[in-house]
């Protein structure tokens, strides 16, 4: 009996809204229940198959094009596939969402004053000090979701309460069984 359908679970926010936390949270999740995963982080990403890309429109699209072939090929071969990028832009996401099919969209949102408080890695600061240039949310655009699947409003609920929520979607689109969830 199949204990997962292949589906890429794409994590999108701004930077310091809590993207690779519930990604780790659910990951953690889905390997207890000896799950096949696999994680494209976009920070990772930019170090290998995307390096030498920018932080143009144009590189932000091809590294998410990138991204979402990757994703692809892990996801028709029966793999839960855990993406989380910034993705600012609606319209390269819907792109992999359309090339992808089992596609659960997780608008990871918390307010940029929480984000740039978090300042998780000290970019934020940076970019204020214009040592950054084109940081989403400062100098750059981020166009959010209209119809994830999942919102997870991370200033208001808890880590736990995220990622029960993907976990939970997954379950009800029959991506996961309920036990693994
Ligand atoms: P991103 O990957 O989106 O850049 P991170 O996951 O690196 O963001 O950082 C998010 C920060 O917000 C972490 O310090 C995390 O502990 C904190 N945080 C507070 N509440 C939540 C929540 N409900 N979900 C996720 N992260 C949260």
């Amino acid at each position: 009996m199949t204990e997962q359908r292949g589906v890429t679970v794409w994590f999108t926010g701004l930077s310091g809204a809590g993207k690779t936390t519930i990604r780790m949270a659910v990951e953690e999740k889905l390997r207890a229940a000896s799950l096949k995963v696999e994680v494209l982080d976009g920070d990772v990403v930019r170090e290998n198959l995307t390096k030498g890309l920018g932080f143009s429109k144009a590189d932000r699209d091809e590294n998410i094009r990138r991204i979402g072939f990757v994703s692809h090929l892990l996801t028709r071969n029966g793999v839960i596939v855990l993406v989380s990028a910034i993705s600012p832009y609606r319209d390269v996401r819907q792109q992999v969402r359309e090339q992808i099919g089992n596609f659960v969209e997780v608008f990871v949102n918390a307010p940029l004053e929480v984000c740039e408080r978090r300042d998780v890695k000290g970019l934020y600061r940076r970019a204020r000090a214009g040592e950054i240039k084109h940081f989403t949310g400062i100098d750059d655009p981020y166009e959010p979701p209209d119809h994830a699947e999942v919102e997870c409003r991370t200033d208001l609920e808890t880590l736990d309460e995220s990622a029960t929520k993907v976990l939970q979607s997954l379950v009800n689109q029959g991506y996961i069984r309920h036990s693994a969830g």
